[in-house]
């Protein structure tokens, strides 16, 4: 805390799994002996540089670029870019820990890491956004590569981004390799990929509460905030099982439609011209228009499904849900709830799926596109996408179990927590103090 007092994103997100993981040091005397939570808090290596890029006007424009290359305990670097006003160190930070534990849980390969820029791409050319990626790919390709890090996209990083970093490295490195995910399909990338984020989301959910409450999707009404990446297949997968999706959002407001989002109109608007999604209620007969997007909670619900940001529901927000009937939270952003607000659903028995498990299938799909890409080969939608599941239902499995050895049975979140850890903790302890 003395350290890193000016990180508050990140203090939170240390605080929270140092508090659940406890239990594990009675039988494991040797994590301490070899200073794991010491090293766990430290990245392994952080780079901060200037991005100059040159805007339609002739300006010069200077951004900062991040990138956090946490723990490689378990494999090469991997996680996101963010390119967001918000974005500084300690919010790259809080991701890049995040990242390590939700790595390990997938069962695949990979180590923590994060990165991206305070660029705010809204309102900016396609051209002005292609030459931003050319400068930051210009520095960031030095420190990433097929086996050291591979990045990913995040929030305002989406296929065209990724395209211009990836034709960057490519004409840098002069190398034709897996070195970003996300990827479209032309070049590498894994089908499933755009959709695995909130699919994975939804098959977290439906594995949860079929085993803790013997219940599905069908018939219930969710409440989804955001409509990026995550809300939209989100939305999807949750209106496949059967459930009615009554909202989404963005920065500026929500919509509430009573009669079930239309997910096209919703697509149209966001994928088809990057449009507020104000346009939805001038275009759908009896849906609301609200301003502020944090009155979403106020919808009566049975599931709620955070896919915006962080710390986006604070315990007005989790005491209005929990109030309105709300009975699940599962989380597809990162970290969306405060820390009182998760004191609240734990208070309420609320089922409490948090990011780091139910939102980990973005990062398993790209675990597999790094499969597919040093295979050189594709697997199928259906394929990718069973994979998916069975690793979504894994780290519900794996979650429960961890709870009932070390914490309060049923407890998703310990469970996420101690899971996570256990594999990295081990690792660390394996390849020796460094
Ligand atoms: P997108 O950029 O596609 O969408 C983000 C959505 O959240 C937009 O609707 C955006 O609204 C809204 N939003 C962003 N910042 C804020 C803010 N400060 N306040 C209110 N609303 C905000 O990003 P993604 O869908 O990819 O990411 C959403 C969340 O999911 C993030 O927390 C991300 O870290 C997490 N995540 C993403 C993964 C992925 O595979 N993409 C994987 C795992 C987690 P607006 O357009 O107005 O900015």
């Amino acid at each position: 805390e003395e350290r890193d007092g000016d990180q508050p994103e990140f203090l939170q997100a240390v605080r929270e799994v140092f508090e659940t993981i406890q239990p594990v040091f009675k039988d494991h005397p040797e994590y301490e002996a070899s200073g794991v939570l010491e090293r766990l808090v430290e990245p392994e290596r952080l780079v901060k540089f200037r991005v100059a890029w040159v805007d339609d006007a002739g300006k010069v424009q200077v951004n900062r670029g991040y990138r956090v290359q946490f723990n490689s305990a378990i494999g090469p670097y991997k996680g996101g870019l963010r390119f967001h006003p918000t974005v500084n160190e300690g919010v790259i930070k809080f991701l890049g820990f995040e990242q390590i534990f939700k790595n390990s849980l997938t069962g695949l390969p990979m180590g923590g890491g994060k990165g991206g820029s305070d660029f705010d791409p809204k309102g900016k050319s396609d051209a002005e956004v292609m030459r931003f990626c050319q400068s930051f790919m210009t520095e960031l390709y030095r420190h990433i590569g097929q086996f050291t890090d591979v990045p990913a996209g995040d929030i305002n990083v989406g296929a065209r981004e990724v395209g211009y970093l990836f034709g960057q490295y490519k004409r840098l490195a002069n190398q034709f390799t897996g070195v970003l995910t996300g990827k479209g399909l032309e070049f590498g990338g894994s089908l499933a990929r755009t959709e695995a984020t909130g699919y994975g989301l939804c098959y977290y959910t439906q594995e949860a509460l079929r085993v803790l409450r013997n219940d599905s999707f069908a018939g219930k009404t969710v409440v989804v905030s955001g409509s990026g990446n995550v809300a939209i297949f989100a939305i999807e997968k949750a209106q496949q099982l059967g459930a009615k999706v009554v909202t989404c959002s963005d920065s500026n407001g929500y919509v509430y439609d009573p009669s079930g989002i239309d997910l096209d109109v919703v697509k149209d608007i966001k994928l088809g011209h990057r449009g507020r999604i104000a346009e939805y209620a001038e275009r759908v007969d009896g849906a609301e228009y609200h301003e502020g997007c944090r009155g979403v909670w106020t919808v009566p619900c049975d599931i709620a499904l955070p896919c915006a940001t962080q710390n986006e529901i604070d315990v007005e927000g989790a005491r209005a849900l929990v109030k309105n009937g709300c009975t699940v939270v599962c989380e597809g952003a990162n970290m969306p709830s405060t820390p009182e607000a998760i004191e609240v659903y734990q208070k309420n028995g609320v089922l409490y799926g948090p990011a780091k498990a139910a939102n980990a299938g973005g990062v398993a799909v790209s675990g597999l596109e790094m499969s597919q890409n040093s295979y050189r080969l594709s697997w199928s939608f259906e394929e990718t996408d069973e994979r998916l599941k069975g690793i979504m239902d894994n780290i519900v499995a794996e979650s429960l179990a961890a709870a009932k050895q070390y914490g309060d049975e049923g407890n998703l979140m310990e469970g996420a927590n101690i899971a996570g850890f256990l594999k990295v903790a081990n690792a660390m302890v394996a390849e020796g103090i460094i």
